[in-house]
């Protein structure tokens, strides 16, 4: 079923000049005007600058343009959106008054925050602050010799200017010298626009936030209606999942609330979905993987984009194994996805199953909603006051705090905030990285399997540190398996049960095993690394078709050969085949 809102996904958005805020609707509610086209860079899915972070970036254009410089450049009272951009670490186009005022970006060249004024920035730097270089008609990638201005150290960049008004920035390289970076159509002058903030937002939109409303709550009650399982919302604590509770709720539905403990949330998570549950008299679901993110460490090493066990261990294994105990005949989930935030969730669509929890049927309300409406229905609902702290301290998203999606923004931002966690995250990657590796630490290399080009360009040719967990030979007669670690007795007793009958012979020694199996070497391997570096997640007890597999007090492995009928279904399942399994 598709949403019926999806054609509507907003990609672009109006500002009314006279209220002097963004439209998301046809019009102003307010004063009944239709605006203009807002410019921004590729996708727009704005979001509020909140306190702590405008006072980063007033601080930035202060150090870069000399002291008062940022209140001359983004003005007090005027609100300030974020539109993110695509590049090596964390970068956005700022917006406020409804006029393109620069890109703020963490610069891994420099590793520091940088703003780099764009359009009316170069303008207010020109006009408010006297800083400009005046040159007629250079075009991108042009030189200029810059004389007679007396910049701070810190300036990275500068307006130029024609007879016309500002028409490019450039990039100050040393010596004196700059490079034109970006061109425009020149700016004379800007005409002087009101203070406003998300409450006048917020009234100037309220028509389109009913509609948005009601067409949510329209896709619930159909879904309710066509789907009779237990409701529950899947809550993680950030904004998405709060507006998805409010609607379900405001559908006249009174959910379950589930919420996955990774065992790495930031406490602002934890807290906030107590409060949430808590203020809304609901019944919380909890599991958690506690130490799981650590333990797994030592089995898999750190995770990366393009390696994310934890997602299947501490996240998905938990979650399933929660809904199956909780609705063993399944739910109706919804869930605060947005198609915006990636392309995956894009092609899930509004409704889909989560392959991991088959029996129940997950749906995003908000499927087609921008991070704007999110954040103003938060408002017209009037629970900023339950929204997770973390991100009035400028976390762009909720989640695992070490997750390899993070920037390096945001693990600075973690270390400001939480140095405890910060100190025992990094302790952890220095044990997984060689010494000499600390540029892998300064640039957080370890979140990707294969370094982008992007990142190469900045820190040079990085060459892999990933150890390798276990070596195998095979000489034609016997395979010889040498684990970095004790081959528990016990598990690979139990788990070569599964191979059937005859069971399969094998010579143990420590880490080291010897086995001759014809054709059988893959299912072999499997069992041995199981028994090896088993985390005792219960996937395989809660996948095995035929109840044949279960976990013992101490978490080991034991298999009734009875039930068993080596349908390996326990093998897919386990997480250390998946991640350690090389073919
Ligand atoms: S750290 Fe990132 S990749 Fe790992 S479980 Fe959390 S969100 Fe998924
Ligand atoms: S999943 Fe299949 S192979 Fe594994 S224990 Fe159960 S019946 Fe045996
Ligand atoms: S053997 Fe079972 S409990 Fe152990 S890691 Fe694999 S799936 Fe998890
Ligand atoms: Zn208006």
């Amino acid at each position: 079923m598709v949403h019926p809102g999806l054609k509507h996904l907003k990609t672009s958005v109006r500002w009314c000049s006279i209220c002097n805020v963004p439209l998301l609707g046809e019009k102003c509610d307010v004063c009944g005007d239709k605006g203009f086209y807002l410019k921004t860079r590729g996708r727009t899915d704005l979001r509020p600058v909140f306190e702590e972070e405008r006072k980063l970036i007033l601080e930035v254009l202060d150090k870069q343009y000399g002291s008062g410089a940022g209140g001359k450049v983004l003005y007090d009272g005027h609100l300030m959106l974020a539109n993110k951009l695509f590049y090596v670490d964390q970068a956005y186009e700022i917006i406020s008054d409804g006029r393109l005022i620069g890109h703020f970006f963490f610069d891994v060249y420099i590793y520091d925050w940088v703003f780099k004024p764009v359009e009316y920035g170069c303008l207010r730097i020109f006009k408010n602050l006297g800083i400009g270089f005046f040159k007629e008609g250079v075009k991108k990638g042009g030189g200029l010799k810059i004389t007679g201005l007396n910049l701070p150290l810190e300036a990275r960049y500068l307006p130029v200017f024609g007879e016309k008004g500002v028409y490019g920035v450039a990039q100050l390289t040393g010596n004196g010298e700059a490079r034109v970076v970006k061109t425009f159509q020149p700016i004379l002058n800007e005409e002087e626009t009101k203070p406003s903030g998300l409450e006048d937002v917020l009234k100037s939109n309220l028509e389109y936030l009913r509609r948005r409303e009601s067409r949510a709550i329209v896709f619930i009650l159909r879904l309710l209606n066509r789907i009779r399982k237990p409701t529950c919302v899947s809550y993680s604590g950030g904004k998405d999942s709060l507006a998805t509770l409010l609607l379900v709720l405001k559908a006249g539905v009174k959910p379950k609330v589930s919420f996955t403990n990774t065992g790495i949330e930031l406490p602002e998570t934890v807290e906030n979905v107590k409060k949430v549950a808590d203020s809304l008299g609901l019944e919380l679901l909890t599991v958690d993987a506690y130490d799981g993110f650590w333990k797994g460490l030592n089995v898999f090493r750190l995770p990366s984009r393009d390696y994310r066990w934890c997602c299947k261990v501490i996240k998905l294994i938990p979650t399933a194994r929660l809904y199956r105990r909780a609705f063993p005949g399944g739910s109706l989930t919804f869930v605060g996805q947005r198609a915006l935030e990636s392309r995956k969730r894009a092609r899930a669509g509004s409704v889909w199953r989560n392959q991991w929890i088959p029996e129940s049927i997950s749906a995003s309300p908000i499927n087609d909603w921008d991070m704007l409406t999110v954040w103003l229905y938060l408002l017209y609902r009037g629970v900023l006051n339950l929204v997770n702290k973390a991100y009035f301290y400028g976390f762009d998203r909720i989640g695992c705090y070490p997750c390899p999606s993070c920037s390096i923004g945001d693990y600075l931002l973690l270390e400001k905030i939480h140095p405890d966690l910060w100190s025992e995250f990094r302790r952890e990657i220095l044990k997984h990285i060689s010494d000499k590796d600390l540029l892998s630490l300064k640039y957080h290399l370890w979140r990707w399997k294969r370094v982008p080009v992007k990142m190469k360009k900045v820190v040079g040719e990085v060459h892999s540190r990933r150890l390798e967990k276990y070596v195998v030979k095979d000489d034609g007669v016997a395979t010889c398996l040498v684990l970095d670690r004790e081959i528990d007795e016990d598990s690979l007793r139990e788990l070569v049960k599964t191979l059937g009958h005859p069971a399969a012979s094998y010579v143990l020694n420590g880490n080291k095993v010897v086995f001759k199996l014809e054709n059988k070497n893959r299912k072999m391997i499997s069992i041995v690394l199981r028994a090896a570096y088993c985390l005792g997640c219960g996937s395989c007890e809660a996948w095995c078709p035929h109840e044949a597999l279960f976990l013992n007090r101490d978490g080991k492995v034991h298999v009734d050969e009875t039930r068993c009928k080596g349908c390996e279904t326990c093998m897919e399942k386990c997480p250390v085949v998946e991640f350690l399994l090389p073919f």
